[in-house]
């Protein structure tokens, strides 16, 4: 008579699973593993897949590294200069990694200095000493005020970039540097 009722349990479990694995593949739901692949945390193009006998991933696109926790269900990328983690939440990553607080600060800050400063100090001498009113180069110092703005935010703009490894600029890197290389 157990033997019936533990027959009958696991014949319900196994019901209920093939229900679970149903649901998922309706859902579009996965779990992190080794067998399948996944699209890139920090190319957003590539694919990762596992390495053969590691307990790792590595991107075709971007051929970053990763060394997954199949318990959490997260990645962490090795052979980036900033430490990244994501958690796969079953469709999609997201990013669980701490940026150092202090170095964010630095770089907004410095950031901020490089954009504002140099074109309020050109701003200000021109404005100190104005050009003669109808002269030819009248025009100068609002152009080269803009100019200054536009390269200094230019510049600030790929060091954020850098610092956050924006998916967008990362793909774009990867494909410039193919370019160039295979000339
Ligand atoms: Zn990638």
């Amino acid at each position: 008579m157990t033997g019936f009722t533990q027959q009958g349990d696991r014949a319900d479990n196994t019901q209920s699973g093939t229900v679970f694995k149903r649901d998922q593949q309706l859902s579009g739901w996965r779990d992190l593993n080794y067998q399948e692949t996944y699209v890139c945390p920090v190319c957003r193009h590539g694919q990762i897949a596992a390495l053969t006998l590691m307990d790792a991933f590595a991107c075709d696109f971007c051929r970053h590294i990763f060394t997954g926790n199949l318990l959490e269900q997260s990645i962490h990328v090795e052979d980036s200069s900033q430490p990244m983690t994501w958690r796969w939440n079953g469709h999609t990553w997201k990013a669980a990694n701490q940026l150092d607080l202090d170095l964010t600060i630095v770089v907004w800050f410095v950031g901020l200095a490089l954009v504002l400063l140099p074109p309020v100090l050109i701003w200000l001498s021109s404005h100190t000493f104005p050009p003669m009113q109808g002269s030819t180069w009248a025009w100068f110092p609002t152009v080269w005020i803009s100019l200054t703005f536009f390269t200094h935010f230019t510049f600030v703009g790929w060091l954020l970039a850098e610092y956050y490894q924006v998916p967008a600029y990362v793909t774009c890197k990867i494909r410039l540097r193919d370019a160039l290389g295979r000339r």
